[in-house]
């Protein structure tokens, strides 16, 4: 039920209705001429329906959400406090550098933490997305071929178990994506990727962990070749929590790299809610790193823009990026100090280790069984559909009846039928042992009632829904009963009598 279908004429929260206009001194000819249509419902209502709603959701804040690749971790709510103080949420971005060296102090100091974290020599806090970081990314590699004159360099490299942002991000820069191969213990085809590499290679965009949940074996021998072919190196490092601070992108010898701030540090996601993806570069991508970038001299701080960064890319979002995302950042870097890094890295594979040995003793399939998992790990129901009908989705849907989120399904592309599944370091034993039963009831009922996690979900607010149909005809549109308007508009009137009317 929408908000509105709650409305009723004049019924109102008068201790929350907005100043009358006349008190506020706003011109006359500023004041709208007709009232904004809204619901007429008192706090309680609006209280009950938003409560009701958020009820119906799978959350982290009340449910296990194991989802691969895009970490749905519990966010320490001391991250969120910080960041809102009135202080920060009062300061407009566009105040002088001289009253906000508090705000330009934090931003500084977490420019300063990343650039550790990921052995880089330069960090913009800039990009508002996974996405977004990759686009500044790429676009800088192609900015220092350029620069050079190399402009023969036409051709990215992704390997095929790589997020669809990767080849997206390499055509939206003018590249042309060069797919290569994994092999069947999940790395990267060393075959393959000499055959690609050569005069045309730009540069190569690589996971690691890659989205099959291990770490490449080979990295260092990958970075030699690309380097060696005149390319640079791409790290997507949306997710980071395998190895937080344990070892360092930078000294696997990568150019570029961005990090999800919120996947790995502590902002919630999902959804579309705000994002940032900080980007960190090796010292030849300096000159050309996205502004605005906070700098620090004679114990004063101060945005350093184009005039001082004349190769810069330039800018991608508004001011510097996204202030409360970056704020939660640096207090949740601050609160876990370097120690707590590496303990949140320890914690992510030690779950995914535990959880992925337990599902195997439970009978299900690992994709890759002779690897160690990173901070997730895939199974495949490959076997499971052949013998009983019962595919990834099936059992997806299944678990949302027995109280948990479904991991990620049917991504990567290259395994069939494949869950990914990312328990994250913030989960206790007994939640992954509960999650384990769960699915070990699903793998008897998909033998004993198969129609029963076919049919399933059973027991949420709605049952299967046409996801194409979703996304494609979005039905999102609200249209106003016009019985109710008249009467909502004169009601309204006499309650607010100071706006005036045509
Ligand atoms: C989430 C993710 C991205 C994209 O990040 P967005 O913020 O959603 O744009 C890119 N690569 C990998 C591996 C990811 O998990």
């Amino acid at each position: 039920m929408l908000i509105f279908e709650h409305s009723r004429p004049g019924r109102r929260n008068y201790s929350q209705s907005p100043k009358a206009a006349e008190a506020m001194d706003i011109p006359e000819k500023l004041l709208r001429k007709t009232l904004p249509l809204l619901p007429e419902v008192s706090e309680m209502d609006a209280v009950r329906h938003y409560t009701r709603l958020s009820q119906k959701n799978f959350s982290i804040d009340t449910h296990f959400y194991p989802l691969g690749s895009c970490t749905m971790k519990y966010n320490p709510r001391a991250c969120n406090s910080l960041a809102m103080l009135p202080q920060f949420l009062a300061r407009h971005p566009r105040s002088p550098e001289s009253t906000g060296q508090g705000f330009l102090a934090c931003m500084y100091e977490l420019q300063e933490i990343l650039k550790d974290v990921t052995g880089m020599a330069g960090v913009s806090l800039t990009p508002m997305a996974g996405a977004q970081g990759e686009l500044i990314g790429i676009a800088m590699i192609r900015a220092y071929h350029e620069s050079r004159g190399d402009t023969a360099r036409t051709e990215i490299i992704v390997p095929d178990a790589a997020h669809g942002t990767n080849p997206a991000t390499a055509v939206m820069c003018g590249y042309k994506v060069v797919e290569i191969a994994t092999d069947k213990e999940g790395n990267v085809d060393m075959a393959a990727l000499k055959a690609a590499v050569g005069p045309k290679t730009a540069g190569l965009m690589l996971t690691n962990p890659s989205t099959l949940g291990v770490f490449e074996e080979n990295v260092a021998e990958m970075s030699r070749i690309v380097h060696q072919a005149g390319g640079l190196l791409y790290y997507d490092g949306a997710n980071l929590n395998a190895i937080l601070g344990k070892v360092k992108p930078g000294d696997m010898g990568f150019d570029v790299i961005h990090i999800n701030l919120h996947k790995t540090f502590s902002t919630p996601h999902g959804g579309g809610g705000p994002g940032s993806a900080p980007v960190g570069v090796a010292p030849r991508l300096l000159p050309f790193m996205p502004v605005p970038i906070v700098a620090f001299e004679n114990g004063t701080y101060r945005w350093q823009t184009e005039k001082e960064i004349p190769q810069s890319i330039g800018r991608l979002s508004a001011h510097m990026g996204n202030a409360g995302v970056l704020l939660r950042a640096y207090v949740y870097v601050r609160l876990l100090g370097a120690e707590g890094m590496h303990r949140v890295a320890e914690f992510a594979a030690l779950n995914a280790n535990y959880l992925m040995a337990e599902l195997r003793k439970a009978g299900f399939e690992i994709a890759y069984p002779n690897r160690r998992a990173s901070h997730e790990f895939i199974v495949t129901l490959k076997d499971l559909k052949e013998k009983t009908g019962i595919t990834a989705m099936n059992l997806a849907k299944r678990l949302l009846d027995k109280g948990y989120h479904a991991p990620t399904t049917y991504f990567p592309l290259l395994v069939p039928e494949c869950l990914l599944i990312e328990p994250a370091e913030t989960e206790s034993k007994e939640t992954l042992d509960a999650f384990v039963t769960a699915m070990k009831e699903i793998l008897e009922e998909a033998h004993t009632q198969p129609d029963l996690v076919k049919n399933a979900p059973h027991t949420t607010p709605v049952r299967r829904l046409d996801d194409v149909k979703a996304a494609r005809e979005p039905d999102l549109a609200w249209k106003a009963p016009t019985r109710n308007i008249s009467v909502t508009r004169t009601e309204t009137l006499t309650a607010i009598p100071s706006v005036s009317v045509a």
